[in-house]
């Protein structure tokens, strides 16, 4: 796991109890990070169970603690599941907002989005 420093931005590699190049404490960042990923396994496991609302609760509980791409592509996906189309759509519009900003190179479940008539040129 990796972590950007909150003060100086620096890329930390590995838990560390303090960045290596400030010195400020990131523990509970880390806390928080793991906290969040074990959120979104656990969605992504209620997800393969086809339990939707679990996985639903579980990617909001990921995302509150940490705005990640893969939190907000189950969300979207748990709310096709759970037929709300509309709140399927606001995660989905999360989904791109934070996919552009993160350096977050996981892959994408998602295949690039075209759409029809908005062609440049
Ligand atoms: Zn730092």
């Amino acid at each position: 796991m990796e972590l950007n420093c909150p003060s100086c931005a620096h890329l930390n590699r590995g838990f560390v109890e303090v960045c290596e190049h400030c010195g400020g404490e990131i523990g509970v960042f880390w806390e928080i990070e793991s906290a969040a990923l074990e959120h979104l396994l656990q969605a992504r496991h209620a997800f393969a169970q086809g339990d939707a609302a679990s996985a639903m609760g579980h990617s909001l509980r990921s995302w509150e603690m940490k705005h990640t791409a893969r939190s907000a592509a189950i969300a979207a996906l748990a709310a096709v599941m759970l037929g709300d189309l509309e709140t399927a759509h606001l995660w989905l519009e999360q989904f791109d907002r934070v996919g552009d900003q993160s350096s977050d190179t996981q892959p994408m479940p998602f295949g690039p989005v075209t759409e029809q008539g908005t062609e440049q040129g």
